[in-house]
């Protein structure tokens, strides 16, 4: 998928004011400084789409973007930062699991890991309310120019083996690096890919 346009749409913190329009919909969620706002840049080529971020959990705003004038991207809030209150922390959970409960449009939810670190049960957890929840998820590992590729492989196929512990079929899952602009036609395909599917089902 060539990037043609990619805008800025609106940003909420309250699912019932996201757009109305019934186009496929990607979100984008990770821990704080996983590099979600990197890769979403690096994903749509533009400098600085999303903001990179200044203080982790600051941004607490669901952002939408619309792509090539056919799919939205959705930027969710970091999760698992260290210093919020547990009411504020309660207030986000709410918060998210509306936007996973609400949006009939969401077709993909990319949950972002970076690749250095072994799973952590933050993110295993929140698989696995998406999966409990119905929604369709990928994994997108992050910051792979950090690591030799031996090192990325090994990282992977442990990821995968921590993962069929409960899962019966492993989730897609993809390689990138925003520094070094790795993964981009990956996670791009499968998006176009998809809504590929969504149209000819449309169509039928
Ligand atoms: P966010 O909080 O998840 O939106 O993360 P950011 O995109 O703001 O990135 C957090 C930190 O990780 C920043 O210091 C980035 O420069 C760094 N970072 C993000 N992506 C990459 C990457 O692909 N490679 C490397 N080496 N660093 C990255």
């Amino acid at each position: 998928m060539k990037i043609k346009s990619a805008d800025f749409v609106i940003s909420n913190s309250d699912v019932a004011k996201c757009p109305k329009q019934p186009i496929p919909e990607y979100a984008f969620i990770g821990r704080s400084n996983v590099g979600k706002s990197s890769l979403i840049n690096m994903l749509t080529d533009r400098k600085s789409l999303a903001k990179t971020s200044g203080r982790p959990g600051k941004t607490q705003l669901i952002n939408h973007f619309i792509i090539n004038n056919s799919w939205y991207l959705v930027d969710l809030p970091g999760y698992g930062y260290a210093r919020v209150s547990k009411s504020s922390k309660k207030k986000f959970q709410k918060f998210i699991t509306n936007f996973f409960e609400q949006r009939k449009q969401l077709v993909c939810a990319f949950v972002l890991v970076d690749i250095r670190h072994n799973p952590q049960p933050i993110d295993l957890e929140f698989m696995q309310y998406l999966g409990e929840s119905g929604i369709p998820f990928g994994i997108i590992f992050t910051k792979a120019d950090k690591l030799k590729p031996k090192a990325i492989e090994r990282q992977v196929q442990d990821y995968c083996h921590e993962l069929l512990k409960t899962w019966e079929e492993l989730p897609p899952y993809f390689v990138t690096s925003s520094s070094k602009k790795i993964g981009q036609e990956d996670v791009l395909k499968f998006i176009e890919d998809t809504n590929n599917e969504i149209e000819d089902l449309r169509k039928n």
